[in-house]
């Protein structure tokens, strides 16, 4: 019998939170008040600048990410950062082709390169689709598609089961109201199918997620009726309380 995942919590920070200080308390705080979520990975995902300080803070419990890597190893990319600069920060995690880099020019090739590059270094990519807009000849769908069949070009069969994808209508991302619980689950089933065909029906699946205006009230009937795996979150995350109480409310999910 296949094992059951744990479910998993991402908060991305963006370009937030200012002080190391602030960045560890915010860690430390969401460490002590999930104590009690034993059904959920929770991870972090702060700017570069804050992982040397929190190194020591995060834990079995609330594992280090981050939200970009370079897609080359190593060489003459002045200020890029490579996957392998990460290994001795306990980073665990990589936020891979979140709209907000597709936008400023990030394409799906240089996305598949990077999702290579973190599982080389044994960092769980998080690799981000979703579309902008919805059409009612289903066009979106086929854009979703090609998404993930170029994004997962270099992704074994043996190892897509090492990779977290993260669904993110860009529509629902900073907005007042996340995808309805119906439309994420059809998503999901979508995405697994798509998957299915790439990998063949007998594929270990993918944990995938459902991102954006996630927060404390939303987030178990998106995970328990979307039948998702978990959330990535953005606003949400910069607050213990609030990330806490997204965490708590998805491990109550049996
Ligand atoms: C995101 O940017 O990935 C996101 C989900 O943001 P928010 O939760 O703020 O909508």
């Amino acid at each position: 019998m296949a094992l059951k995942k744990k479910k998993i919590v991402i908060g991305n920070w963006k370009m937030n939170i200012f002080t190391s200080k602030e960045a560890v308390k915010l860690v430390e705080g969401i460490k002590k008040e999930s104590i009690k979520a034993k059904n959920t990975d929770i991870v972090v995902c702060p700017p570069f600048v804050y992982l040397a300080d929190l190194k020591s803070v995060v834990s079995k419990k609330v594992a280090l990410g981050v939200q970009n890597i370079f897609e080359e190893t190593a060489g003459s990319y002045t200020g890029e950062v490579s996957a392998q600069h990460l290994t001795q920060f306990k980073v665990s995690y990589v936020i891979i082709g979140h709209s907000e880099r597709r936008a400023r020019g990030e394409s799906d090739t240089s996305i598949s390169k990077k999702i290579v590059r973190a599982l080389e270094n044994k960092i769980t990519p998080v690799f981000c689709i979703g579309e902008a807009s919805r059409d009612e000849q289903g066009e979106y769908l086929s854009f979703i598609k090609s998404q993930l069949v170029v994004g997962l070009s270099g992704v074994s069969k043996m190892q897509i089961s090492d990779v977290v994808v993260a669904y993110e209508p860009i529509w629902a991302i900073g907005a007042t109201e996340a995808m309805n619980s119906h439309q994420v689950h059809e998503m999901s089933l979508y995405i697994q199918k798509c998957i299915k065909e790439m990998y063949g029906t007998m594929v270990m699946m993918p944990r995938i997620l459902y991102g954006g205006a996630v927060n404390a009230d939303n987030a178990r009937e998106i995970v328990d009726r979307g039948y998702v795996d978990g959330l990535l979150v953005g606003r949400e995350s910069l607050k213990v309380e609030n990330f806490v109480g997204i965490i708590k409310n998805v491990d109550l999910i049996k």
